[in-house]
C-alpha cells in the first residue's frame, strides 16, 4: 500500500517552519483544531483579492463568481459525506450549530413532556447541552447510553434504553475526549428497528475517515472545517432531504426568504431555507478547498499514517511508570488522552511548551468523561497526516522532563 510522503505534506503547512520559545514547533493538538494547508489559505486568499462579493444576489460577474465557488464547496461537502444530493448539505458556524439547528428545528416541534432523547455518556458539550436546553423548555427527558471502563459504547444498555419515547438519539461518531469510534452503523441500525432517528456528531470523524453517510445510515450528520485543515467558523449539517424539507427554518432573514410581506412570508428551498443572511463565504471555499485537500492527499493514506503514530505513541506511553491512558477502546482514532500521578496535567502542558509541544489539557469539553473516569483534567496528544514519529519522541522527551520536574 502507497505511504503518505509526510515530508512532503509538511511543506504544504507553512506553520510547522515556526519555533516556538526557541524551538521548532511540535504541533499535537489537532483533535482542538487542525492546521491549514496552503490551498486553504490561498483559496481564501484569491476569494478576498479577486472576487469578493455577496452570494445569490447580485447579477454582477463577482457575485456570480462568488456564489458560483460557494455552491461548489457545497458540492465538495456533499462529496466527502456522499450526501444524495448538495440540497442535503446545509453550511453551519460549525458542528455546535449543527447540532442546535437539529435541535431548533427537527426535534422541538416533535417533543411533548416526557418524550425522551438519547445520548452516550462521551459526549462533547456541543451534543449534550442543546438537548438540555431543549428539555428544560419542553419536559422532554434526556437518557444516558453508558460506557465501559475502556471508554467504549456499551451497546447492550443502548437496546434498553431506546424505547416508545425515544424521540431522537445522538451520538458522538469519534470522541475527541478518549479517541473512541463509535459502532456508528450498527446504533443506526438498532435505531432505526425502533423507528428511532440518528444525529452524528462528526466533528473527529471528517478528519480521518471516508464517511459515508448514506452507509452509516444516520439521519443527520454535523461536521467542522477547522478539524479537517480547513478554517475556523464554517461547517455543515447533512440532513435527510426529506427531513429537512419538513422542517421549518430556525432563523429568519434574507437569503432564506422567497417573498415578504407583513401579511405573509414564504420560505426558500432547500438548502437555503437554513442559511438565513450572508454567510461565511470566504470559510465556505476554505472549507471546499479543505474536502479537496483530504481527497487529493488521500483520506486512507492519511488514517494509516496516523494509527501507525496512534499505535507507536501508545506502546511508548504505556510504559511510563504512573501515566494512565484514559480511554483505551479496541477502535481508536489518533487521540491520546493521559493522567501522570501527582501531577496536574496542565502543569505537564505549560511545562513542554516550552519544549515547543503544543497539547491539550483540560476537561475537553467532556466534563462528564472525566467524572466517569474520575479525573479533573486529562492531558491529550492528538494526531494528523502532517506529524512525524520524530515528534512523539521530542514529545516524550519533553514528558520525562516535565515528571523529573513535578514528581
Ligand atoms: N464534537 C466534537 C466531538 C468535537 O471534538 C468538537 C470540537 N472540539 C465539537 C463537537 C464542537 O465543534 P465546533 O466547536 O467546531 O462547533
Amino acid at each position: 500500500k502507497e505511504q503518505l510522503d509526510v515530508l512532503r505534506l509538511r511543506e504544504q503547512f507553512p506553520v510547522l517552519e515556526r519555533e516556538v520559545h526557541g524551538k521548532p514547533l511540535v504541533y499535537l493538538d489537532n483533535a482542538a483544531t487542525a492546521q491549514r494547508p496552503l490551498s486553504v489559505i490561498e483559496a481564501m486568499d484569491d476569494f478576498y483579492r479577486r472576487y469578493n462579493a455577496n452570494v445569490h444576489r447580485g447579477v454582477h460577474q463577482l457575485s456570480v463568481e462568488a456564489s458560483e465557488a460557494f455552491e461548489t464547496a457545497r458540492k465538495d461537502v456533499a462529496r466527502l459525506l456522499n450526501a444524495t444530493s448538495d440540497r442535503e448539505v446545509i453550511f453551519t458556524r460549525g458542528t455546535t450549530e449543527a447540532i442546535n439547528l437539529v435541535a431548533n428545528s427537527y426535534l422541538r416541534p416533535r417533543v411533548k413532556a416526557g418524550d425522551e432523547i438519547l445520548i452516550s455518556h462521551m459526549e462533547h458539550h456541543s451534543n449534550i447541552v442543546p438537548w438540555q436546553l431543549l428539555c428544560e423548555q419542553t419536559g422532554a427527558v434526556l437518557k444516558v447510553i453508558p460506557i465501559n471502563e475502556k471508554g467504549e459504547l456499551m451497546l447492550d444498555a443502548l437496546e434498553d434504553l431506546i424505547g416508545e419515547r425515544t424521540r431522537l438519539l445522538g451520538l458522538v461518531h469519534v470522541s475527541n475526549a478518549l479517541g473512541t469510534v463509535n459502532p456508528v452503523r450498527e446504533v443506526c441500525e438498532i435505531a432505526r428497528r425502533h423507528g428511532v432517528p440518528v444525529l452524528i456528531d462528526g466533528a473527529q470523524a471528517t478528519p480521518h475517515e471516508q464517511v459515508d453517510v448514506q452507509a452509516i445510515g444516520c439521519d443527520f450528520y454535523a461536521m467542522s472545517a477547522h478539524k479537517m485543515y480547513g478554517p475556523t467558523g464554517i461547517g455543515a449539517l447533512w440532513g435527510r432531504e426529506a427531513l429537512l424539507e419538513e422542517m421549518p427554518p430556525w432563523q429568519g432573514g434574507g437569503e432564506m426568504i422567497l417573498r415578504v410581506s407583513f401579511d405573509e412570508t414564504t420560505y426558500n428551498e432547500l438548502p437555503h431555507k437554513f442559511e438565513a443572511g450572508t454567510p461565511n463565504i470566504s470559510g465556505a471555499i476554505g472549507l471546499g478547498a479543505a474536502v479537496r485537500f483530504l481527497f487529493d492527499t488521500g483520506i486512507e493514506k492519511i488514517a494509516r499514517h496516523e494509527q501507525a503514530l496512534l499505535e507507536y505513541a501508545t506502546e511508548r506511553m504505556s510504559k511510563i511508570e504512573g501515566l494512565r491512558i484514559i480511554g483505551q477502546a479496541a477502535h481508536k482514532g489518533p487521540v491520546i488522552a493521559f493522567t501522570l500521578d501527582g501531577v496536574h496535567p496542565n502543569d505537564i502542558g505549560t511545562i513542554i511548551d516550552h519544549h515547543g509541544v503544543a497539547i491539550r489539557t483540560g476537561h475537553h469539553c467532556a466534563m462528564p468523561v472525566m467524572q466517569f473516569f474520575d479525573v479533573p483534567a486529562t492531558a491529550r496528544v492528538s494526531f494528523a497526516a502532517y506529524n512525524l514519529r520524530a515528534e512523539i519522541d521530542v514529545f516524550l522527551n519533553a514528558l520525562e522532563k516535565a515528571r523529573q520536574m513535578l514528581v
